[in-house]
């Protein structure tokens, strides 16, 4: 495994890429990619991010292992195993769908999240629809006790307080400069972090990749400001939907400006703000900053189906 950031090293530097394309010239509009998706290929991004200090408080009180759930192709799933793996953690991942433990090894060899995380020692456990829904329940938590001991447990999508604290790091004193700070929205633990980073006189935009409106109130028991508001209209169908659109939009967009964005969340952040710029949603002079949070990995995942349907892959 090659060397990943130091965990506990505060001063992590990001660059901020400036992007150039013909409307946003035309709208006088500045465009800048926070590249958190360079940080590392499979800790990429907000799950670095939201990793940091609950590896450091699992250190320090002394656990050996890390509990974590997700679906079969979850970024958060694949950072937890490669960063317990260089931190000397056991992990166990707690993965949705048991249809997925009838053959595991054929799993593992179509899925190529799940495969790189057993490469860095992830223990699955795969769990029907119906008891992942009741995960956070006593009695779920009581027989993973009793099946693999003593854990630190990261809740799905890593997102908790401690993640939050480590998002808030995603932005530096020289973004002060944008007035505006945008992202993709899963659980709304990246965009809160964002937020309590946030200066006032700045907005945070958030682009939900998935439907439904609790989000708001999830954000809402994380931050008491106010400077933020959700575009739910870009999720393009739900959690882990796209269509040729989104696929064609990601490769005009990589060849455009060479960033590649990611299907699941990335995309769907830019292709939305930039569909805003199109409508005038933005005066003339304002300065944008979108935060690539990373999650590439799961573009092998989603090739792979593309494919066995002859449609577009990303290149
Ligand atoms: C998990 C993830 C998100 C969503 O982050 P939340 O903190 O859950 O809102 C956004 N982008 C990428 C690439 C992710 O992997």
């Amino acid at each position: 495994m090659e060397t990943v950031y130091d965990f506990f090293n505060h001063s992590i530097s990001i660059r901020n890429q400036q992007i150039f394309l013909p409307i946003l010239e035309e709208k006088q509009v500045e465009l800048h990619i926070k590249r958190e998706d360079e940080i590392h290929p499979f800790v990429s991004g907000n799950k670095f991010r939201k990793l940091k200090y609950n590896l450091q408080e699992a250190k320090n009180q002394g656990y050996k292992t890390l509990l974590t759930f997700g679906g079969a192709f979850s970024n958060h799933i694949l950072a937890t195993a490669v960063a317990g793996k260089i931190l000397g953690f056991k992990t166990i991942g707690i993965i949705r769908g048991d249809e997925l433990a009838k053959d595991l090894q054929q799993t593992i060899l179509d899925n190529p999240t799940l495969q790189k995380a057993h490469e860095n020692g992830m223990i699955f456990e795969f769990v029907s629809r119906e008891s992942y829904r009741t995960k956070t329940s006593e009695y779920f938590l009581e027989q993973l006790s009793a099946k693999f001991g003593n854990f630190y447990l990261i809740p799905e999508g890593g997102t908790n307080e401690l993640a939050i604290q480590g998002c808030k790091e995603i932005l530096s004193s020289k973004d002060s400069i944008f007035n505006y700070i945008c992202c993709a929205v899963g659980t709304g633990g990246t965009i809160s972090g964002l937020i309590n980073a946030s200066e006032n006189h700045q907005k945070v935009i958030g682009f939900p990749a998935l439907k439904g409106d609790f989000l708001r109130s999830e954000i809402e028991k994380y931050t008491k400001k106010t400077n933020w508001s959700l575009l739910t209209n870009f999720h393009f169908g739900g959690y882990a939907k796209y269509n040729a659109t989104l696929i064609r939009f990601i490769n005009d967009f990589k060849n455009e400006t060479k960033v590649l964005l990611d299907p699941i969340y990335t995309a769907k952040m830019i292709y939305g703000l930039l569909e805003i710029i199109k409508n005038d949603g933005f005066q003339k002079g304002s300065k944008i900053l979108a935060i690539h949070t990373g999650g590439l990995q799961g573009i092998q995942g989603v090739n792979q189906k593309l494919h066995k349907n002859n449609e577009e892959i990303i290149h």
